[in-house]
């Protein structure tokens, strides 16, 4: 039987190398001259590969068709896919805070370079071609072009991706090849995207990156809270971007212009009452100074024109003639910054695509296709994605181990 994956990504690396441990040499086609482009910047170039987490833990961090995914997670759960790395791979693993799983090394490359050394060993082969159509055969094989050649299999697996970070290989071209098959694609859009912001606010604060700061994220209308936490935050020429951004943005489901805010508490270590009293300590520190001049302790040097503009005291009005409500009303604005969100960051900019190949014309026991015999799923090709934390890597091992195991059935 001869097998053909496109794709040497997180999933397409994964399913050749579990084919390879069941006894199969393969094809993988890849059409970047590297395999793994993407994963090797992941984690921040340290490979976040997987969350130490039960099942339910790991689904309650999949928003989208999460228990499409059950039976893939039990058949390949995160401590599974831990061992796999360290004992059958070779890679020696780290958990860190919030249990998410790095290779010791920090070095996401050695995630690559593990992967693609075991689909080598097992005289697989990557094929450095970019897939540019496929065709099922009455016989019931499949011919899949590229570069003017003409390859045949009889199982065939799509691990090609998403299209955010086009760079990276993963533009998109992966949905059309499934539309070839007759697959449905739920419209792609960005999740783990920076966010644009009304307003010259961010513009000003651009370069600034704050760490520990708490951020809500409130719908406009009803003022339903969707996300909440700290983390770290980065303001932009555009709005906003940093970690905990990124994460909120995966909670902003159905995005449009104005449909949601952020609130930005600067001090969330400090009560109102807390902080009250310490701009109190600090305007007595400072009395003489111009009140411009009188925050320089609590707040970083880009944030003070901006927290005085918004605070309505005048710059050079000195501190001891500031109001006690004056006061407050700045403490109430450090602790609840509002910006109004205009929209996501385009696709491209996005960590992973949401949509992609319907999940309801997938057989989530096998992630073979329901309409075409011997076709096969895996990783963010398919409309799942998840939250940050290594939850998204897992779904692509998880995916790729499940198809592996069916496509080697008679
Ligand atoms: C900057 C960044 C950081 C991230 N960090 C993390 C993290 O730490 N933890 C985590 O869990 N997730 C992380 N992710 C998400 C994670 O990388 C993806 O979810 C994962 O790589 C998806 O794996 P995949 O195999 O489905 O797709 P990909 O890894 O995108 O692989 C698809 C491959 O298919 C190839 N390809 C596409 N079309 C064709 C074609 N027609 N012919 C031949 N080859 C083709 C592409 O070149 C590519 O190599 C991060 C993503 C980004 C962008």
């Amino acid at each position: 039987m001869h097998i053909a994956i496109v794709g040497a990504g997180a999933s397409g690396l994964m399913a050749a190398c579990r084919l390879a441990d069941a006894g199969e040499v393969v094809t993988v086609f890849e059409r970047n001259s590297d395999v793994g482009k993407k994963l090797a910047i992941t984690g921040k170039g340290r490979c976040n590969l997987t969350n130490n987490a039960d099942i339910p833990t790991v689904l309650s961090n999949i928003p989208q068709n999460g228990r499409f995914l059950y039976g893939a997670l039990n058949n390949f759960p995160p401590r599974a896919v831990m061992d796999y790395f360290e004992n059958a791979l070779g890679l020696p693993l780290k958990t860190e805070r919030g249990n998410r799983v790095f290779p010791q090394s920090d070095r996401a490359k050695d995630v690559v370079k593990v992967l693609e050394n075991r689909l080598l060993s097992s005289g697989s082969r990557i094929v450095h071609e970019k897939v540019t159509g496929l065709e099922k055969q009455v016989d019931g094989g499949f011919l899949l072009f590229g570069n003017g050649r003409t390859h045949r299999a009889d199982r065939v697996l799509l691990a090609a991706g998403g299209c955010s970070y086009p760079l990276t290989g993963s533009d998109g071209l992966g949905y059309k090849l499934a539309r070839q098959m007759g697959h449905r694609i739920v419209a792609p859009k960005p999740s783990l995207v920076p966010l644009e912001c009304r307003g010259t606010l961010c513009q000003a604060l651009q370069g600034l990156s704050l760490k520990n700061v708490s951020v809500k994220v409130c719908r406009t209308g009803d003022g339903e809270k969707v996300y909440e936490d700290f983390g770290e935050l980065l303001f932009t020429h555009f709005g906003l971007s940093g970690p905990v951004i990124l994460s909120a943005s995966a909670h902003m489901r159905d995005m449009a212009a104005d449909r949601y805010e952020v609130h930005i508490d600067l001090k969330p270590a400090l009560d109102a009452q807390t902080l009250d009293n310490r701009l109190k300590e600090d305007f007595k520190k400072y009395i003489n100074r111009d009140f411009s001049n009188a925050l320089s302790d609590l707040l970083p040097s880009k944030m003070i024109p901006v927290a005085v503009s918004l605070s309505g005291i005048e710059p050079h009005r000195k501190v001891n003639e500031i109001r006690k409500e004056e006061r407050r009303r700045l403490g109430t604005l450090l602790k609840n910054l509002t910006f109004k969100v205009k929209g996501f960051r385009p696709i491209e900019e996005a960590i992973v695509t949401a949509g992609g190949v319907d999940v309801k014309e997938v057989n989530p026991r096998t992630m073979e296709s329901k309409l075409v015999e011997g076709l096969f799923f895996a990783g963010e090709i398919l409309d799942v994605d998840a939250y940050t934390g290594g939850f998204n890597l897992q779904i692509a091992f998880s995916t790729a181990a499940l198809a592996a195991k069916a496509m080697v059935r008679p």
